[in-house]
């Protein structure tokens, strides 16, 4: 089968013909339809210090993906051939305290699909069962290859009460962008992000932002009087994974706000903690999805008509994965699809 394998320790990925997966007794085969390039795929594509200390060489790497069942191992019970299926990239221990406890996005001993495993960016993958969710066949392919980084976002945007509520966003990336629209179906009141990228804040107000803000270009303060603010922001959510977005974040929240941290950061990060503890704010560290009940509230919030079409951007041929990469890395672009049927 065909696949995109990173194959040496240096920037680019090569498209290989590869052997089909190995499967177990609990595995689900699954034919790849559409895949989605994540900025982890990006940071291995470009092989910076990240990738380098890792990602084991040779890897088929990426993980947003929908598909079809292909094949079922001996012992899979509840999926039939021809089942549209997406997954859950984070393969747990399922026997430290907290997957016990059935907290499994707080396992220490996580594999990724695509960073530590073979990735779903080849025409088939092989995963546990247990990873694999059931996909409503009434929800677009399109919108279902994008269920891991909706989920990121609607795990942050969910953690805290959003009605009536004023949020600032800050990173109009994909994530941050589709979390405007989940706040916004949450109930949210005004909902502000910032980026200082103005094609992505276009996409972010056409998702439904209230105000979109480029803090390079244009300062907070009037905007707060024009929406009414009084204090600051209720919740917040840091999506950009800069040091300076998470200050300007913390520095303009209300009294007893409440922040969900996401992005990764890009440096040591320096915190105003007096800011943190004088003005009783909540910082929570995000890491992936509920399992499984951030699926279950992203698939409810599709049925119920919460619409993230128009993060997508661009599509290519998975054969043209260089030019996806490309655009991504231009940063115009919202999410970038490959197609492999
Ligand atoms: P992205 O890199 O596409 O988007 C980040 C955005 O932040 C960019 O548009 C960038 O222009 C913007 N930005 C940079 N500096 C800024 C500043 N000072 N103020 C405002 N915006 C600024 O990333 P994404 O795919 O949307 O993901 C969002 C973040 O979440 C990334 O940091 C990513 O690494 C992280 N992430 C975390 C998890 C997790 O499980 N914790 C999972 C997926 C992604
Ligand atoms: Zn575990």
């Amino acid at each position: 089968m065909k696949a995109l394998v990173k194959k040496e320790a240096q920037a680019g990925l090569l498209l290989e013909d590869v052997p089909m997966p190995k499967m177990g007794v609990n595995d689900v085969l699954i034919r790849i339809q559409k895949t989605g390039i994540c900025g982890t795929d990006l940071h291995i594509y470009n092989w910076n210090e990240w990738a380098q200390k890792t990602i084991p060489i040779p890897m088929q790497i990426g993980h947003e993906f929908v598909g079809v069942v292909e094949a079922l191992g001996s012992s899979v019970e509840g999926f039939q051939i021809g089942d549209s299926v997406c997954g859950e990239g984070h393969i747990v221990c399922d026997h430290c305290r907290n997957c016990l406890a059935g907290r499994r996005h707080l396992c220490a001993d996580t594999l990724g699909v695509g960073v530590n495993r073979p990735g779903a960016f080849a025409e088939f993958l092989s995963i546990p069962k247990r990873n694999v969710w059931h996909a409503d066949p009434d929800i677009p392919d399109k919108i279902l290859a994008l269920f891991d980084p909706l989920g990121n976002a609607t795990h942050s945007a969910l953690s805290f009460d959003m009605l009536g509520e004023d949020v600032f966003i800050t990173g109009a990336g994909p994530i941050g962008i589709m979390a405007v629209a989940i706040s916004k179906h949450a109930g949210a009141r005004h909902i502000v992000i910032s980026d200082l990228n103005d094609y992505r804040l276009r996409l972010a107000k056409k998702m439904g932002a209230t105000v979109c803000l480029n803090p390079s270009k244009e300062s907070i303060e009037p905007l707060k009087e024009k929406l009414g603010m009084r204090e600051g922001f209720d919740v917040g959510l840091e999506m950009s994974g800069n040091s300076d977005a998470l200050s300007f974040l913390i520095n303009h929240m209300a009294h007893g706000g409440n922040i969900a941290l996401l992005g990764i950061p890009d440096s040591k990060t320096t915190i105003d903690w007096e800011k943190v503890v004088f003005n009783g704010l909540t910082l929570k560290g995000i890491y992936g999805r509920k399992m499984y009940e951030t699926w279950y509230k992203m698939t409810a919030m599709i049925q119920n008509g919460l619409d993230i079409s128009s993060v997508i951007t661009h599509y290519f041929k998975y054969s043209d994965y260089r030019a996806a990469f490309e655009v991504m890395q231009s940063g115009n672009s919202g999410k970038v699809i490959l197609e492999w049927n």
